[in-house]
């Protein structure tokens, strides 16, 4: 690739602070909540104008899907999350399990309460472009945004970027899966104008399990998902490609319906799974936002055509961005794996608890049995830089261990975990590897996290 010399050029230092959060998708949020109520001065910065990452921007509302009445969940940040916005009246019930979905637009508001009441200080519009290093050890980031390029120096700063994006830049190890093995990328959107009494009339006499995820992705399960109910949508749009409306070989179109309001309001509408688009490549990006957006039209055209209720159905909106799965991770001090978290694994330097709850690279478990695994430390921790730790589908693991980490209250399991652990650093006076972890367990506990 042709290649140009940039300038170099002295950068005005626009604030310092104790811990610096880069990203506030549910590891960031959680990171930098969490690391304000230790007391230490916390910075939040975000490329967009709101925070909540998957959640707000792209409209990803199930953040508890998984959970059932057996279920063992986590306990901290991620539970206020639902809790908040349910007090605001911005839930609705999921339609199967025991969970609720928030609604993303609400939760706008939740997460600026919840960073204003904890002392965060805040910075939107934000785009992390660069690290600032001392030796192995990062000492802050430089940004762009409209007040030009700027520096923010800090003790520690956690990398919830989803991408791993600053790890990367401070020269850190990752590993991404090849572009023809990741999950795909969805444009989420919405509609209004849905006859919900009629739509679930019709789902009711056609009831789906998650089994019927399996035409498409020959899903592995432990056996008991085949009865689960899921409000899963595929005979409607193989009935679009026996008619024409959608070509044949289209099999991107299908998915899931969630939060389906009085008001005639369907949201989070996952319905175009799309493979082939590495989310760090601009020009994967571009193409998969414009298909995306392109397969969305002919799916609504498919749901009015042959959808019972759907037929005044009208697009409401867009996620602010497509939705990202899969893309880089660190490898870490510990990397965790398929075997850890389909056997309940135990550890040390456990930060946090997670159900056996995995989705994604044709294996669906879900957490009816009460199964759980620790999540440690170790994924957090980047080899070879210091004061840097990572929170979010960025850290440490495998692929199938990335399909239950990815999941947004695991996200909020490691970024309360990563925003304790650099504050009780802080406090010791030791780099972040360096921690006693006893003593970021003790302030997690205080915290109201589950360990164990
Ligand atoms: C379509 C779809 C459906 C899904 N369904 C579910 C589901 O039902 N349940 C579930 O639990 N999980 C689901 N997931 C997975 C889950 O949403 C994500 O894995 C999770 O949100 C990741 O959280 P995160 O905090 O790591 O990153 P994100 O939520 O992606 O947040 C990252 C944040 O960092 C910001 N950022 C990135 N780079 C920079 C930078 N350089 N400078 C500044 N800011 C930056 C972004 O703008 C964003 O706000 C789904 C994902 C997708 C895409």
């Amino acid at each position: 690739m042709k290649q140009i010399v940039e300038t170099a050029r002295k950068v005005p230092v626009l604030a310092e602070t104790d811990v610096l959060v880069v990203g506030s998708g549910p590891g960031g949020l959680a990171a930098a909540i969490a690391a304000a109520r230790e007391g230490v001065d916390t910075m939040l910065v975000e490329r967009f104008g709101c925070f909540g990452g998957t959640i707000t921007q792209v409209g990803v509302e199930s953040i508890a899907w998984y959970r059932y009445r057996d279920t063992v969940d986590v306990e901290g940040i991620g539970i206020e999350f639902e809790q908040r916005t349910k007090a605001m009246g911005g839930t609705t019930p999921f339609p199967q399990g025991n969970s609720d979905l928030l609604d993303a637009e609400v939760f706008k508001v939740v997460a600026d309460e919840m960073v204003q009441e904890a002392g965060v200080e805040p910075l939107l519009h934000a785009l992390a472009v660069d690290v600032v290093m001392e030796g192995n050890a990062i000492r802050g980031i430089v940004i762009e945004s409209k007040s030009g390029r700027q520096a923010i120096l800090a003790r520690r700063v956690i990398d919830a970027t989803g991408d791993a994006d600053i790890a990367v830049r401070a020269g850190a190890s990752y590993r991404k899966t090849p572009r023809e093995e990741m999950m795909g990328v969805t444009v989420v959107f919405s509609c209004s104008g849905v006859d919900r009494e009629q739509f679930l009339a019709y789902v009711r006499e056609h009831p789906t399990t998650i089994a019927d995820w399996h035409k498409d992705w020959s899903a592995q399960s432990s056996g008991k998902e085949k009865e689960i109910f899921s409000p899963y949508l595929g005979e409607i749009f193989d009935r679009a490609r026996a008619d024409g409306l959608i070509p044949r070989e289209m099999t991107s179109i299908s998915g899931t319906w969630s939060s389906l309001k009085e008001t005639g309001e369907a949201t989070g509408l996952n319905l175009v799974y799309m493979l082939g688009y590495d989310a760090t490549d601009v020009r994967d990006l571009t193409r998969a936002e414009m298909e995306g957006r392109r397969l969305v039209m002919l799916a609504i055209e498919a749901m009015r055509r042959y959808a019972p209720g759907w037929e005044k159905a009208r697009l409401r909106n867009f996620g602010m961005r497509v939705g990202v799965r899969d893309t880089r991770k660190i490898i870490g001090r510990y990397n965790i794996t398929e075997r850890d978290v389909r056997n309940q694994a135990r550890f040390d330097d456990a930060i946090g608890i997670f159900p056996e709850f995995i989705d994604g690279y044709g294996v669906v478990i879900l957490p009816t049995t009460g199964r759980y695994f620790q999540v440690p430390y170790g994924i957090l921790v980047p080899q070879r830089v210091e004061n840097l730790l990572v929170a979010g589908r960025c850290v440490a693991g495998d692929k199938i261990s990335h399909a239950a980490l990815r999941s947004m209250m695991a996200c909020t399991v490691t970024g309360q975990g990563a925003g304790v652990a650099a504050a009780v650093s802080l406090k010791q006076g030791v780099a972040s590897s360096q921690v006693d972890v006893a003593r970021v367990q003790r302030a997690l506990c205080r915290q109201g996290v589950r360990i164990d």
